[in-house]
């Protein structure tokens, strides 16, 4: 796939002052493509008055926005690591279902941080006052990493950084494939990668400008034999026609690539489709096309406004899912169903 390209960039005055900042710029301004210095990463000009909630997600989805991240604080990020690293916020993927695009509202443009080497300061002071055995941090729970990496560079550093902590791990994800950088890197065992994957019909349908699901699975094969750890996150998990049959494909595609798939340790995260109605809202303003169901004929209420498929649904998928997985890589550890 393509690899991002902005179609306009904004840098924060203070970012100059660091060398990406200025790599940025520089490597924009040679591309034509429109630079513009602003005040602060927080708040962007888009130099119209009346937008449409639309024209705002387009022009912020296509914007590349780089600044510095004053607060060096971690926040907790149960239930997938212990806290948040974050170098970067939203991505240029429009999944239609994507609950961060829906949070981030109007700061859904790509933001990259470029004051790394501060980051990972603090983050070797946390590391060095936790006590904990080990503590664990997730690189993508503001974005996806690796669909920035080729402006950011910054699991580059990441990933070499975590290969000398004898305490500390990193986790990341993505639903991106260019993982050709990072394949050769030191990391110890200590970063481990996990790939959101789906079916066909799912990614083709509502995750528009990521790889695709041989891309993933081909890329998964390059992280495998480059010795990462690595694990699948299957979501969000849908029921359409066909899906046992979508599924089947995706896991016996894995199953070719990967080497020794019967005695290769793996995680699975299994997540079903689930929505809110705020953000059911948002896509269909965003997306007023979208084929996403949000159809209550099998679904249940969870609370908090928001709702998952119901139990014999649930059921049914959660029980295919398992019985596959277990067939085909009887090593791997499902980690949890929700
Ligand atoms: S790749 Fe992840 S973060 Fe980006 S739009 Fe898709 S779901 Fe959201």
């Amino acid at each position: 796939m393509k690899l991002f390209q902005p179609k306009r960039v904004f840098i924060e005055e203070r970012a100059l002052d660091y060398p990406l900042g200025q790599e940025i710029k520089e490597r924009y301004e040679l591309l034509d493509i429109p630079v513009k210095i602003i005040e602060s990463h927080n708040r962007i000009d888009w130099g119209k008055k009346e937008l449409s909630k639309k024209e705002l997600f387009d022009l912020a989805k296509s914007t590349l926005v780089a600044g510095v991240k004053k607060t060096l604080k971690f926040q907790p990020c149960y239930p997938s690591a212990d806290y948040r690293l974050v170098t970067s916020t939203s991505c240029p993927a429009r999944c239609e279902y994507c609950y961060l695009s829906a949070t981030l509202g109007s700061a859904v443009y790509i933001r990259v941080y470029v004051n790394i080497e501060e980051l990972l300061a603090a983050t070797q002071k946390h590391i060095d006052k936790s006590n904990k055995q080990i503590t664990t941090f997730e690189a993508s729970s503001s974005s996806d990493p690796l669909a920035v990496e080729h402006i950011t560079g910054h699991l580059q550093q990441l990933i070499p950084f975590f290969a000398q902590q004898p305490n500390a791990r990193l986790r990341a994800v993505t639903k991106f494939a260019n993982v050709d950088p990072i394949l050769n890197l030191k990391h110890n065992g200590h970063t481990r990668f996990r790939f959101s994957l789906n079916s066909d019909y799912v990614i083709n349908n509502f995750e528009q400008a990521t790889a695709s699901m041989r891309e993933r699975i081909e890329a998964a094969g390059k992280i495998q034999r480059a010795g990462y750890p690595m694990g699948f996150i299957l979501a969000p998990l849908m029921i359409y026609e066909g899906w046992k049959d979508g599924y089947t494909e995706m896991l016996e595609l894995l199953h070719k690539t990967l080497y020794n798939p019967e005695t290769v340790e793996l995680t699975f995260e299994l997540i079903m489709h689930r929505f809110t109605t705020r953000a059911k809202n948002i896509i269909q303003a965003r997306y007023p096309e979208t084929k996403l169901s949000f159809s209550m004929k099998n679904r249940e209420h969870k609370g908090f406004g928001k709702y998952v498929y119901d139990s014999d649904t649930a059921y049914e998928l959660e029980n295919f899912l398992r019985d596959k997985i277990e067939e085909l890589f009887p090593q791997a550890k499902i980690e949890y169903f929700t």
